[in-house]
């Protein structure tokens, strides 16, 4: 099955309903146009569908394989890379001055989603060593800056991302990786990591290691965690390669999904201790991380977009196709394709609305994010900041989530077909189901956002939000296109669910906390479903206003959201704040822990 990048889609979103295009009208990126935008789109839609989308499926059945201690990519793979490196596609949102193109990060987002509809193993790379360039830039020392980042910067080597141990997963605490200092100005790393992704690879000549670890006499827990950059081979000072360093593969981990991205047992220092350098403040590791942390869980929650879409274009053709049953139409002798039977169509259409919306949210933040970044005002960038810190949990979790479902639900459009992996539908579920895992459990994203997020500034953050849903409402319902149906007041009824969950969090965060965590994953959805709903709402107010071509779609596409799926929010309400009550009870269940 092919894959083609909904450009328009995409564009619309981007422009209309998160509003990039103001801000590039209001010159926030220098001299960059609309018409610019348009063709990165259009020619990353081209390379997504035809060079990187062909690749997904030996991806998938042949895997990475570790081999003698080098990892074999799957068939297509290595050149699709380097095909990506040649086109510049590394370098989208890096700042100009560390050899980046500085365009927007929303753009390189809805970038990043069309590499994951067409290769989501393929896609995870890029995405960890944009954060290793983003940690780099942020608190590398200019030696490191000036070694490191003009190769990663363009691709030509890729970086990894090293956190968790078999100890410390979600909880940081108890990490074990030691890195003493040598005397020299670097450090000797020893230890090891788990569940590293393309921490070993074949693709490039270099892979530069971001690690975190405690120095020996660091403090206890995430106070006491610094970041080392380790490159797999030192870099001489004229930048070519020098040592093998002494980081290796132990082991690659046979997974579920993902099958074409190498997720490596990282061992250090087996031999004399792995060479790397501090980044950042010693003991300063944790902050450091945090501050590319927004991005790259904006960034996995692209990928749940991505392979939402990937699942729905799947579906749609299958459901084109194949014929069973009939309509009164087509009489009794007669024999339709499944689209055309309504509960098919409903399937279809709750798989579009459900990719439309988490689509929405995450662009929201990533163009949040970047007013944080270019905005000339610093209150603008404040608040902005706040905003897409209080949405990166959504657009994290509510997208992952996302993705698992309609691709769950492409399967069952498929029916039989779907559970045999010859499809692809299979692969697309078995791909998505890592997303709501890793940067973070979506538990821990709910988590984030009701104790830190939701607090933040007071409540003033998640208020202002709140009263922007509103606003949206209040036009759509003001607009009376009877194309709208009841959407204004399923809207109503959802913002005022996600404005009366939001304060008892707030209260219950100072009287009982253990409630609120007990609410915290209803809540996530709740805010997901919400903002989805009206974000769509949104797009249909603006194709209604420029009475576009598409205005009749957007319109049908909100209203399905709004009026079949918001209902939901009532629910959630009452789960988020009645959870706990059984939760509290939950041992009389489950036994005594
Ligand atoms: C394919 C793959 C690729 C990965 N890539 C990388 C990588 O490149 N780099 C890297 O460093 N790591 C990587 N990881 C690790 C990933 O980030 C962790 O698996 C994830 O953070 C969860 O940690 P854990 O597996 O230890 O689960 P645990 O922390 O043991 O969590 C288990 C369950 O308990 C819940 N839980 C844990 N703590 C709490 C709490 N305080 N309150 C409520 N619920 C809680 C979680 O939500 C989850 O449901 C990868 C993992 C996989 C599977």
């Amino acid at each position: 099955m092919t894959y083609r990048a909904p450009v328009a889609d995409i564009a619309f979103t981007l422009n209309r309903i998160a509003g990039l295009s103001k801000l590039i009208e209001r010159g926030l990126f220098e001299d960059l146009d609309a018409d610019t935008v348009n063709a990165v789109l259009e020619e990353a839609g081209r390379f997504a569908s035809e060079e990187l989308a062909p690749t997904n499926r030996a991806s998938d059945t042949q895997g990475a394989r570790l081999v003698n201690g080098e990892v074999l990519m799957p068939e297509g793979v290595t050149e699709a890379y380097r095909k990506w490196v040649e086109a510049g596609w590394g370098s989208v949102a890096i700042p100009k001055e560390h050899g980046g193109q500085g365009l927007p990060f929303a753009l390189s987002m809805a970038l990043t989603e069309m590499w994951n509809s067409a290769n989501m193993a393929f896609g995870l790379n890029p995405l960890l060593t944009q954060a290793g360039v983003h940690a780099i830039v942020a608190h590398g020392s200019p030696e490191l800056q000036q070694k490191y980042l003009p190769k990663l910067v363009s691709g030509e080597w890729t970086g990894s991302m090293q956190l968790t141990e078999p100890h410390a997963g979600s909880d940081l605490r108890f990490l074990k990786t030691r890195a003493v200092p040598a005397g020299d100005g670097s450090y000797r790393i020893t230890g090891t990591k788990i569940f590293i992704t393309y921490g070993e690879h074949s693709m490039t000549d270099n892979i530069i290691h971001m690690v975190l670890a405690r120095l020996p006499d660091a403090p206890y827990g995430t106070k006491g965690i610094s970041l080392y950059l380790i490159p797999k081979f030192l870099v001489n000072d004229d930048g070519s390669l020098g040592a093998r360093n002494d980081a290796y593969a132990a082991k690659l981990e046979h997974k579920l999904g993902i099958h074409g991205s190498p997720t490596a047992v990282m061992n250090y220092g087996d031999n004399s201790g792995a060479v790397g350098w501090l980044v950042g403040e010693p003991n300063g590791g944790l902050h450091a991380m945090l501050t590319m942390m927004i991005e790259a869980r904006i960034g996995v929650g692209m990928q749940g977009v991505g392979i939402a879409e990937r699942a729905f274009q799947q579906a749609l053709q299958y459901a084109r196709e194949r014929k069973q049953g009939t309509t009164d139409a087509a009489g009794a002798h007669g024999s339709v394709a499944i689209a055309q039977h309504p509960d098919v169509k409903r399937m279809l259409l709750n798989m579009k609305v459900k990719t439309s919306a988490a689509r929405a949210i995450a662009y929201t933040t990533s163009v949040a994010m970047d007013i944080a970044h270019h905005s000339p005002d610093a209150a603008e960038r404040k608040a902005a900041l706040a905003e897409a810190a209080l949405l990166t949990p959504i657009a994290k979790a509510f997208s992952t989530d996302i993705g698992v479902e309609v691709a769950s639900e492409g399967i069952q459009v498929h029916g039989g077909m779907g559970f045999i992996e010859e499809t692809g539908a299979a692969q697309h579920y078995r791909d998505a189901r890592i997303a709501p895992i890793y940067e973070g459990t979506n538990g821990i994203q709910a988590i984030d956002l009701v104790t830190r997020k939701l607090p933040s500034n007071g409540g003033e953050t998640v208020q202002a939000f709140i009263a922007g849903l509103k606003e949206t409402v209040c036009a759509v319902k003001a607009s009376n296109e009877p194309a709208f149906g009841a959407m204004a007041e399923a809207m109503e009824a959802g913002t005022a669910a996600l404005e009366e969950s939001s304060q008892w969090l707030l209260r219950m965060l100072n009287e009982n906390k253990n409630a609120a965590l007990a609410g915290a994953t209803p809540f996530g959805r709740l805010f997901g479903l919400t903002a989805g709903g009206v974000l769509l709402a949104k797009g249909a107010l603006a194709a209604s206003r420029e009475d576009g071509p598409d205005a009749g779609a957007r319109a049908i596409e909100a209203r399905h959201f709004a009026e079949t799926l918001m209902g939901e929010t009532a629910g959630l309400k009452h789960a988020v704040s009645h959870a706990y009550e059984t939760v509290n009870q939950a041992d009389a269940v489950l036994g005594t822990l």
